[in-house]
């Protein structure tokens, strides 16, 4: 893939970006190698004031930075400017919290024999993390803010499609004050991150991508013994049953499948609908989602734009053409529109079966499968039957059906009565074939620290 800036609403390439040569990634290596020797004997105090700085900038820079997202990867710019406030309160939750989360505990020292026992969490070094288009910010600063905060430091590898969201990145930290190098951008494609995790100053990595990224970066990770967090695909299951306040559903459903043009791993991909409501929950939400207005992400207007990439489209056409040819019915959407950009409608798929790819394959467009179930346990069987293990969402205002759904989703988290959504103070992560390992809250600064143990005569 080239390194390129392509407006996804037109197709029409904007900028392109020269990767960087061999020299140039040693050099940033090496960079944030001795950064890492700086920035490791920092105090928590100073890298808050400098983590603040840097989400000052941020919020400051909302306009201009919304506007490279929206650019680059077609989210409406409401969406984006959104996703830089959001950015910028993962910077402040982190300078506020870090100390507090990497504070090592007092061990019972008589039990061992010691006058003192207790553990602390230090920094690795150089973390490598390779990143996705979809949230070109957020994904990024998920990562790096606890990351940082924990006195590591960084080198991106940010998708190929989203180079001016990478070098604002780039900036961003030593514009707060952080040593220069703490945080580095490389230009490169997927195949150069072989070479650069193989580095022996690169100490882990972490990849926020599709399986087939994430089970490559793995092995290669797994056989240079480095530490690896994944955050991969998902189909999430969306369960509506009886009780549910369905007014309430369908609205939060339609956001829940097409926010971020539904791009995100954690949209509802999959709705699970009792059949006592499955009717009218067909019948409106496919209204509501008929309804909605795609086209120019700059448009005030706009709830959906384009896709983010001609490939991505064609693999979502790929499997509703798929599904609707051996049987399955668009109740709305379902074909690619003429004109120019990487446009799709919002769609709703009903009669989904195992035999069609849309079945088992996450769909990352703004597509959605409707299944009917005839039980609570029939909904939970089919939410699980997914190699997937991302979020879910349940809706009941049943206790022992909430008790039940929570128990049986097998997910990295269950939203009630609501759709999922990441926050900084709520770890983020996947089961099964949707990941290892924790981003966000306490759980996210611990990942990237080595628990050390200290024993004193
Ligand atoms: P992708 O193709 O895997 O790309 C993600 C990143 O990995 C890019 O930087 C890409 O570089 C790089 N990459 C791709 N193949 C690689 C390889 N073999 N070795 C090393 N690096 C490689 O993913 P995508 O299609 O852009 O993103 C969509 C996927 O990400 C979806 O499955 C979505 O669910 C998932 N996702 C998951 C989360 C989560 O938190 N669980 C969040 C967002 C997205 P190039 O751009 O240069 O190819």
């Amino acid at each position: 893939m080239p390194i390129a800036t392509i407006d996804p609403t037109t197709g029409e390439t904007v900028a392109e970006f020269e990767p960087h040569d061999a020299a140039e990634i040693d050099r940033r290596i090496a960079q944030s190698h001795d950064a890492f020797r700086q920035l490791r004997s920092t105090s928590f105090a100073e890298r808050a004031a400098w983590m603040r700085a840097a989400a000052d900038l941020m919020d400051a820079e909302v306009e201009e930075t919304a506007a490279i997202l929206t650019l680059e990867m077609g989210k409406t710019l409401a969406q984006a400017r959104a996703e830089v406030r959001k950015s910028a309160t993962n910077l402040r939750y982190y300078a506020e919290h870090a100390e507090e989360f990497l504070t090592g505990r007092e061990l019972d020292a008589a039990a061992v024999n010691a006058s003192r026992a207790y553990t602390v969490y230090e920094p690795l070094g150089v973390v490598l993390a390779v990143m996705p288009w979809n949230y070109p910010l957020w994904q990024v600063i998920r990562f790096a803010a606890p990351a940082l905060m924990a006195g590591n430091t960084v080198l991106l590898k940010h998708a190929s499609n989203v180079p001016q969201a990478a070098l604002y990145l780039d900036a961003i930290f030593e514009r707060g004050g952080f040593p220069a190098g703490s945080f580095n951008t490389l230009l490169i494609g997927a195949r150069e991150v072989e070479v650069v995790l193989r580095d022996r100053r690169v100490v882990a990595v972490t990849l926020t991508g599709s399986e087939p990224a994430g089970r490559s970066v793995a092995s290669i990770a797994g056989s240079e013994v480095k530490h690896v967090v994944l955050e991969l695909g998902g189909s999430d299951p969306f369960l509506v049953l009886p009780s549910a306040d369905l007014d309430a559903a369908v609205a939060t459903a339609v956001t829940a499948r097409t926010s971020n043009n539904g791009q995100a791993c954690i949209n509802a991909k999959r709705f699970i609908v009792h059949e006592e409501v499955y009717d009218a929950f067909v019948e409106r939400f496919t209204a509501a989602m008929a309804a909605l207005v795609v086209g120019d992400p700059r448009d005030d207007s706009t709830d959906v734009g384009p896709l983010a990439t001609s490939s991505g489209r064609d693999e979502v056409a790929e499997l509703v053409s798929d599904a609707l040819a051996q049987g399955a019915v668009a109740t709305t959407g379902g074909a690619v529109p003429d004109g120019p950009g990487w446009f799709y409608p919002p769609t709703v798929v009903t009669g989904v079966t195992k035999a069609m790819r849309l079945y088992a394959e996450e769909a990352f467009g703004p597509v959605a499968t409707v299944f009917r179930a005839s039980s609570l346990e029939e909904a939970l069987e089919i939410a699980n039957d997914t190699t997937f293990g991302l979020s879910s969402a349940v809706w009941t205002q049943d206790a022992d059906e909430e008790r039940r759904a929570i128990a049986g989703l097998d997910a990295g988290a269950v939203f009630v009565n609501g759709m999922s959504i990441s926050y900084p103070q709520v770890p983020f992560g996947g089961t099964k074939d949707s990941g290892l390992g924790r981003e966000l809250s306490v759980e996210g600064i611990r990942e990237f620290t080595n628990a050390k143990s200290v024993w004193k005569a």
